[in-house]
């Protein structure tokens, strides 16, 4: 590794730790040309990848976006931070086997659902309230429906949604409003 500061490659590593739950592996680095110290951050390589939304536009993959999502989601839930950087890896593991350039953002958002679905009932409902933001509520009514034991955990301004008649939280409804 060249050294930033007088550009000579010749480093020696002096401390290896790993952060973020062993996925990155920091290393500091000493130059023995200058003297100086640096750091260097080593991670699996994932996603390159951008990602489609629904308006078309193309964004790059933001893994800390949707950490950030996720921890909102998980607000206050029995649910640690090692268990949101697994659910993280999980999603670009799947997104890196079935995508080589491009992936869908409701595959991302149907990933996450599906592994926070697995993981807790009140971040999943958090999470999907966020992400789908009503555009097909009856869809996610219906996944309410299927997902809570306990009605009461569905939050208040879901239901009491100004269209609420459609708004049922039954199976037979799958029509999109
Ligand atoms: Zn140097």
């Amino acid at each position: 590794m060249r050294c930033p500061f007088c550009h000579q490659d010749n480093d020696k590593v002096v401390d290896t730790r790993t952060s973020d739950d062993g996925f990155v592996v920091r290393r500091r680095r000493t130059c023995g040309t200058c003297g100086k110290r640096f750091t260097t951050y080593e991670r699996v390589e994932t996603t390159q990848i951008r990602v489609i939304k629904r308006n078309g536009q193309r964004v790059p993959f933001d893994r800390e976006k949707l950490r950030q999502g996720l921890e909102r989601a998980c607000w206050k839930r029995q649910i640690s931070d090692a268990q949101i950087s697994t659910l993280i890896a999980q999603v670009e593991s799947d997104i890196d086997s079935m995508f080589e350039t491009e992936v869908e953002s409701q595959f991302i958002g149907e990933r996450v659902m599906q592994y926070l679905g697995e993981l807790d009932q009140v971040a999943f409902v958090r999470f999907a309230s966020v992400y789908r933001h009503f555009q097909d509520a009856s869809d996610f009514a219906k996944d309410l429906g299927e997902m809570l034991e306990d009605p009461d955990e569905i939050p208040y301004h879901l239901k009491h949604l100004k269209h609420s008649p459609k708004l049922r939280f039954s199976k037979a409804n799958t029509k999109r409003i």
